[in-house]
């Protein structure tokens, strides 16, 4: 990666962490998750409200802890807005592959958006960071509200 794309990436990971999107709580949300990370000391909560057809009809999240998670937190909610369940599950997966520096299936669009947070994979408790939104949104649509 050379170092103006390292920049450009940067740049969008501190727009998300100091502005977030989707933060707050759904009202009557019919999932809820709560996320820690003890090794930051990152919280992410992920309320999300399901449709019937199994599509994200509204997802926030609020949280504190560090740049990296916050603003993982924030382009994950912007992503998953109208997305089915399905989606957002292959999404997670791909995400995860990618943050470890491993082989991704994520592709087009989905790939540009979440590419930024390629470069925590060179730093194993940062994946922890970038990771934790979307364990607690997996964690929220298995547990439900
Ligand atoms: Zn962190």
């Amino acid at each position: 990666m050379d170092d103006s794309l390292r920049e450009l990436y940067q740049d969008v990971i501190l727009d998300h962490s100091r502005h977030p999107r989707h933060f707050g709580v759904v009202e009557g949300a019919t999932h809820k998750g709560e996320g820690h990370n003890p090794l930051c000391g990152d919280r992410v909560n992920v309320t999300m409200a399901l449709d019937g057809e199994g599509r994200i009809a509204d997802i926030k999240f609020e949280g504190k802890g560090c740049a990296i998670s916050q603003a993982s937190a924030s382009l994950m909610t912007e992503m998953l807005q109208g997305r089915s369940v399905e989606d957002a599950e292959k999404l997670m997966g791909g995400f995860l592959h990618l943050v470890k520096g491993e082989e991704t299936e994520l592709a087009g669009d989905d790939r540009e958006r979440l590419e930024v947070m390629a470069g925590v994979s060179a730093f194993p408790m940062r994946v922890k960071c970038a990771t934790l939104a979307w364990h607690t949104m997996k964690s929220a649509l298995e547990g439900g509200s």
